[in-house]
C-alpha cells in the first residue's frame, strides 16, 4: 500500500503488446476508477503494484465466436471467460428475436464478463443439435430480427446464420433473408459455413465487413477447392472486398490441414475465437488461449496472435474503445505468461500435434479488478444420451488421415 499513490493499480515491467498502438515493450501500465489511466515507462505509485517481469501485459481478449444462452443445448456460463483473459465474449447467435430478450434480462445483463450478440435470423436461435434451426424456412423472420436488433442496439452486434445441413435444402433463401435483416438493422452479417452450405454462392453474396466463421473447418464446402487445394476464387475475391474470415473453433471447425494449407497460400484469420460452447469447452478448444495457442503452433508471431483476439475483433464489431490499451478506456487486460515445454494440440478431425509453446493465463483484469484463473466456477449441464450424436457426428466426419 502506498498514501501518496497516484493510481489504483499500476503492472510493472511486463512486456505489454497492444497492436492497436504499435506497442511491443518492456513497459508499465497504470489503471484508475476501473480505466486505463496511461501506459509508459515508471509510471506511479500505485495503491496496489504488481511486478511483471517475464510476464506479458495485452488488453483484454475479445471472444468473437461462442455460445452463452444456457437455454440452448448448447450454451454455457459466459463467466468462465474471465478465468483465461477474455473480457469480451460475443454470443454468435445463440438466441432468435423469440428468445433474445429473455437472453438479456437473465445471462447478458447479469455476467459479470461482458457479452455482446449477433442475433439469429431464425427465430428460434440454435436450440438444440437435434434439429437444424432453417430446416424449416417459416422461421427465418427478417423483419422481426431487425426490429429486436434495433431495441437493443447497445449490444446486438449484427445477425448470424448458419449455413450447412442446418439449413436443409433452403440455404440460398435463408442468405437472402439473413442479408435482408443485417441491411436493415445496418450492422455486419456473421455467416457460419459448414458441409452443405452453397459456399461459392454464400461468399458472393457477402459484404464488406460481413464476417465467415469456421473458415478452417475442413469437413467439406470450406475455403479450399476440393480438388487442387487452391483458395476458392469467391474466397479471394470476398477478402478483396473487405469480408472477414474467422476461425470458430468449436467441437468440428478447426483442421490443421486446411489451417496449413491456408497459411501455405498467406491466407491467414482475421479473427482468433472459441466457437465454445457446451461439445467444445471440455475438449478441442477448451477457451481462447488454447487456440491462440495453435496458431502459434502453425508460426504466426505472437503479435498477431494478439491482434486478432484483440484489436481485429474489436474492429470488425465497430467497437473501437475495446482490445487496446488506450487512456480512458475500461481497464480490461489480460496477463499471460508463454510457457515452454510439450503440449499435445488437438483439431476436430481427432489429430493431435505437440505444441512446444503456448499461452497461460495468468491474470485477467475486467474494468481494473483482478480476477485470478480458476476463480470462476465452472458448472457444465450434464449431458444426455442424445447429446453423444453430435460427438459421433464429429467422430464419423473427421478427415481420413
Ligand atoms: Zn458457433
Amino acid at each position: 500500500m502506498n498514501a501518496s499513490a497516484l493510481f489504483d493499480l499500476v503492472l510493472r515491467n511486463g512486456q505489454v503488446i497492444d497492436p492497436s498502438q504499435h506497442i511491443n515493450r518492456v513497459t508499465d501500465v497504470a489503471v484508475h476508477n476501473g480505466e486505463i489511466a496511461a501506459v509508459g515507462d515508471s509510471l506511479g505509485p500505485g495503491l496496489v503494484e504488481k511486478d511483471l517481469r517475464g510476464k506479458y501485459v495485452c488488453p483484454g481478449l475479445i471472444d468473437l465466436h461462442g455460445h452463452w444462452w444456457e437455454g440452448s443445448s448448447w450454451g454455457i456460463d459466459p463467466n468462465i471467460c474471465l478465468n483465461h483473459g477474455v473480457t469480451t465474449a460475443v454470443d454468435a447467435g445463440t438466441t432468435g428475436f423469440i428468445s433474445f430478450p429473455y437472453f438479456r434480462k437473465t445471462q447478458l445483463s447479469a455476467a459479470a464478463v461482458r457479452v455482446l450478440a449477433f442475433v439469429n435470423i431464425s427465430a428460434i436461435g440454435i436450440p438444440t443439435n437435434l434439429v437444424g434451426e432453417l430446416e424449416d424456412i417459416r422461421f427465418a423472420r427478417p423483419r422481426e430480427t431487425a426490429r429486436v436488433i434495433e431495441a437493443n442496439r447497445d449490444v446486438c452486434l449484427g445477425v448470424k446464420i448458419r449455413e450447412g445441413t442446418m439449413t436443409g435444402c433452403h440455404g440460398v433463401e435463408a442468405m437472402d433473408k439473413a442479408i435482408e435483416a443485417a441491411e436493415c438493422a445496418g450492422l455486419p452479417l456473421m455467416v457460419h459455413i459448414t458441409r452443405g452450405a452453397d459456399v461459392r454462392r454464400v461468399l458472393q453474396n457477402m459484404r464488406p465487413g460481413d464476417i465467415v466463421t469456421h473458415c478452417f473447418q475442413g469437413r467439406g464446402d470450406g475455403i479450399l477447392d476440393p480438388g487442387d487445394k487452391r483458395l476458392l476464387l469467391e474466397v479471394v475475391e470476398a477478402r478483396r472486398r473487405g469480408v472477414l474470415f474467422d476461425v470458430g473453433h468449436g467441437a468440428g471447425a478447426f483442421s490443421w490441414e486446411v489451417a496449413r494449407r491456408a497459411f501455405e497460400l498467406f491466407f491467414y484469420p482475421d479473427t482468433i475465437s472459441t466457437d465454445l460452447h457446451r461439445y467444445s469447452v471440455a475438449r478441442w478448444a477448451f477457451d481462447l488461449p488454447s487456440v491462440m495457442s495453435k496458431f502459434l503452433h502453425l508460426g504466426m508471431p505472437l503479435e498477431d496472435v494478439i491482434l486478432k483476439s484483440t484489436w481485429s475483433p474489436a474492429k470488425s464489431i465497430g467497437r473501437d474503445s475495446l482490445g487496446a490499451l488506450r487512456a480512458g478506456a475500461e481497464a480490461d487486460i489480460f496477463v499471460f505468461e508463454v510457457e515452454e515445454g510439450c503440449f499435445p494440440l488437438e483439431d476436430t478431425h481427432l489429430r493431435t500435434e505437440t505444441a512446444f509453446r503456448r499461452i497461460k493465463p495468468f491474470l485477467t483484469i475486467k474494468q481494473g479488478t483482478i480476477i485470478a484463473p480458476g476463480s470462476q466456477p465452472v458448472r457444465l449441464r450434464k449431458l444426455y444420451e442424445c447429446d453423444d450424436e453430435l460427438y459421433r457426428f464429429i467422430e464419423q466426419t473427421a478427415a481420413p488421415s
